[in-house]
């Protein structure tokens, strides 16, 4: 039994998804509906592991500082994965805190924690580096967590496994579900929070096939409705979770929302260009014949990956390199004596919507050539009536955390059907994204999910900062 809270997390799960379904999806309507439909913006940039760093210990990325951008200029152009260990959060975290005010806890998954730690209450850690933990280890003969579904690295290799593909994710949402009733049924505790992994991962894979709006939507076909059925599945898990323990107060969050990778690019670097800003490489003899490879390379790669895959070595090298990096964005294409602002990699490589500008200047001129750029950039426009920027601002002016400096100096909303494009072209505006054909899907900034039963949700409006104390205030 737990008896103060349950906070269930399902990673990506998308505000106007929830919407679109919400005939199907009773119980989770009923916990948004309760509360007026709160509406709950993610963090800036709406990744994952960001995101859940927040939720967990109430800081912004700027001051978490779990978040890295590799930065394309970088002369070694290399490229070191953000690492971080347990450290990070062993002791900052809500459920650390609970148990410091004396409650027993039970923790499921959670993301970002590798081989987690003893607590006051239960911790089953996520697959890291081959193992699971249970903590106390007494416990793990009752929990008996299944390796062999949860540590299966569900991702799109090509479309002839999209099947399998979602088999294992349906089973592992109720491998998920799974632990988190042997919790209910067994634990005595007054907190539960347990962490669903698989919607994020699903609409990456099938957003294409189950968006009849979406430009490259194939149709009525065999997996229309894998994300509808994923969001019944949770909306099952959580209505058995409320019937086991009616009477405890339940908060639904995501991280953030999801919706279709873009398939248009807006080609930041280009509006720059015009502007003055950035320089390409002097032209000579090699150059335009270096681009169309490179443009050539690309098409092919990306062709043949849709077709047939990508080969077993490949995923793995691609996990830790940054192979498309070389393809896609590369330091070498501008001329950097005469360039004061670039595209940061943030959405260069991954073509989101949301993205950030790197502006070259000494400090005290920082901030007045940032707000010329801005202003500059708001005049761009889609069409007659269309502005390529949704909002564009000075990132000094969102977060103040002390690793400000890994940020860009200007974050930007674009409209959601753009993705930041790196390269320069004849055309600001084109529908030749690339990334949406490996990845369709892709987070949104505004459209996380709150809800809650037996909790009141104030407010119309809440930041991902704002999670921690909605927890900790049930306790107080
Ligand atoms: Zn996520």
């Amino acid at each position: 039994m737990i008896n103060k809270l349950i906070v269930i997390g399902i990673d990506g799960m998308d505000f106007d998804v929830v919407k679109k379904y919400e005939k199907d999806l009773p119980t989770i309507s009923k916990l948004l509906s309760d509360n007026n439909y709160p509406r709950l913006r993610s963090v800036f940039p709406a990744d994952t592991t960001p995101a859940w760093s927040t939720i967990y210990t109430g800081l912004d990325p700027t001051q978490h500082g779990i978040i890295n951008f590799v930065n394309v200029k970088d002369r070694d152009n290399s490229y070191k994965p953000f690492e971080f260990d347990d450290s990070v959060f062993k002791g900052k975290t809500f459920w650390d805190k609970l148990n410091e005010m004396g409650y027993s806890t039970t923790v499921l998954l959670p993301m970002n924690i590798k081989n987690g730690w003893d607590i006051n209450g239960t911790m089953v850690t996520r697959p890291y580096k081959g193992e699971m933990h249970v903590y106390p280890s007494s416990k793990e003969s009752l929990y008996k967590p299944d390796f062999s579904i949860l540590g299966t690295e569900s991702k799109f290799t090509s479309e002839s496994q999209l099947k399998i593909l979602k088999e294992e994710f349906f089973k592992k949402s109720d491998e998920e579900f799974r632990l988190t009733k042997c919790a209910i049924e067994n634990e005595d505790c007054d907190f539960l929070f347990s962490y669903f992994s698989t919607t994020d991962g699903l609409c990456h894979d099938f957003w294409r096939h189950c968006d009849e709006n979406h430009p490259e939507y194939p149709g009525e076909n065999e997996f229309m409705y894998a994300i509808k059925d994923l969001y019944i599945k949770m909306d099952n898990h959580l209505n058995e979770i409320i019937s086991l323990c009616p009477d405890t107060p339940l908060l639904l969050i995501s991280d953030h929302g999801h919706g279709a990778r873009p398939v248009y690019v807006a080609r930041v670097n280009e509006m720059l260009r015009r502007f003055g800003y950035l320089a390409p490489k002097t032209s000579n003899g090699t150059k335009k014949s270096k681009k169309s490879l490179k443009g050539l390379i690309k098409k092919t790669a990306l062709n043949f990956v849709a077709r047939f895959g990508l080969p077993k070595w490949a995923v793995k090298i691609a996990r830790k390199v940054p192979v498309w990096k070389g393809l896609f964005a590369s330091g070498n294409d501008f001329d950097w004596d005469k360039t004061v602002a670039y595209l940061s990699d943030l959405s260069a490589l991954k073509n989101y919507s949301y993205g950030g500008i790197r502006v070259i200047a000494d400090d005290d001129k920082k901030d007045a050539l940032c707000d010329e750029i801005i202003k500059k950039l708001k005049t761009v426009m889609i069409d007659e009536n269309t502005p390529a920027f949704l909002w564009i601002k000075r990132t000094n002016t969102h977060y103040s955390g002390q690793y400000l400096h890994r940020y860009p100096e200007i974050i930007f909303q674009l409209d959601e059907s753009y993705g930041a494009d790196w390269n320069l072209g004849d055309e600001l505006f084109e529908k030749k994204g690339f990334m949406h054909r490996l990845s369709p899907g892709a987070h949104r900034y505004e459209t996380a999910v709150i809800g809650a039963k037996g909790i009141e949700l104030k407010k119309a409006q809440y930041e991902m900062t704002d999670i921690r104390d909605v927890i900790l205030s049930v306790f107080k």
